[in-house]
């Protein structure tokens, strides 16, 4: 953080940490300065991209998301030649919020195996339905084993999953909390135009999620939807120790000079770069962000040194390991 953010916003996000503490990691803190790291990709099989409509059919997020054949379906070799176009380093690889337990495993599924083939640049997440209880646990359970790094995206709209309950979400924090893993979910802006797949993530829904679920990291994408605006009700600030932004799709919803605002409101500590690809490309998402004005330690922290410390990548895809 840089000496202006250090005096106006909390030292947030120390609360959670699965890793030493950044002290303890001066060589890996060296590297971290030089990653790049998308945090919030999508990638799907070559299958659902070839047969969309087959699967928009049998998963409610992907008829809600998807349905117009414009919007982007991309594989992990087209990810990984955007990274290479934007020196994107590392890439988070993101499921979406599905309905269909059989689709989900498919995806999740392709997730591990681009990771496997992609070691040094893609950290896979896996995504599940938490209304699924027991089923949902068990297919983190399994995906943890191959190497998933965390639950996301969830779209709690389609998904018909309220975050606010702890019948349902309780479980899953648990488990995540046991398995060191991150969660991330959608979230939406409770003003402004709609778009295929906003809903009503609102702050006040995060919120209420971030509250409950302290003790493990939520990466709330797309800004929170606004919620790092309420930070400066001290309340709201305080409830956000271990929640993260991405910046995913930023360029579509809000002006370039959401970076330093949401900076001077929570931190840069807390932001990640986030791209939404393949809805945007990740030198669109990266132009804007370094246009920005933030101290050099600001922009290496959003750019990567979060999601590096986050993700524990200081055997790091650069690393010599
Ligand atoms: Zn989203």
């Amino acid at each position: 953080m840089g000496p202006c953010a250090a005096q106006s916003t909390p030292a947030v996000r120390e609360g959670v940490s699965f890793l030493p503490s950044p002290g303890s990691l001066p060589s890996g803190l060296r590297k971290f300065a030089f990653v790049i790291v998308d945090f919030h990709t999508h990638v799907v099989p070559p299958r659902m991209k070839a047969s969309r409509e087959r699967y928009l059919a049998r998963d409610r997020t992907m008829a809600a998301l998807l349905a117009n054949p414009a919007a982007l379906l991309a594989t992990a070799e087209e990810l990984i030649a955007a990274m290479d176009e934007a020196q994107v380093d590392v890439a988070v690889t993101l499921g979406f919020g599905w309905t269909d337990l059989e689709v989900a495993r498919e995806a999740n599924d392709y997730l591990l195996d681009a990771a496997a083939r992609y070691p040094k640049r893609l950290v896979p997440f896996c995504s599940v339905n938490p209304a699924w209880g027991e089923t949902a646990l068990r297919e983190v359970e399994r995906c943890a084993r191959q190497g998933a790094r965390g639950v996301g995206e969830l779209h709690p709209d389609s998904q018909e999953l309220d975050l606010g309950s702890w019948d349902v979400m309780g479980p899953l924090v648990e488990l995540l909390r046991g398995q060191r893993l991150i969660l991330l979910t959608h979230a939406s802006e409770p003003v402004g135009h709609d778009y295929p797949g906003k809903g009503k993530t609102t702050p006040a829904v995060l919120l209420e999620l971030v509250r409950r679920a302290p003790s493990i990291p939520i990466v709330c994408a797309h800004w929170g939807g606004g919620l790092p605006f309420y930070a400066l009700m001290p309340e709201v600030q305080a409830a956000l120790r271990s929640t993260y932004f991405d910046t995913a799709a930023s360029p579509l919803l809000y002006r370039p000079e959401v970076v330093p605002t949401v900076v001077r409101l929570v931190g840069a500590s807390a932001i990640l770069l986030g791209s939404d690809y393949p809805l945007l490309r990740p030198e669109r998402q990266l132009r804007q962000l370094r246009a920005q004005p933030l101290a050099a330690q600001e922009r290496e922290a959003v750019l990567g040194g979060n999601a590096a410390r986050l993700l524990g990548l200081s055997e790091g895809p650069k690393g010599d390991g």
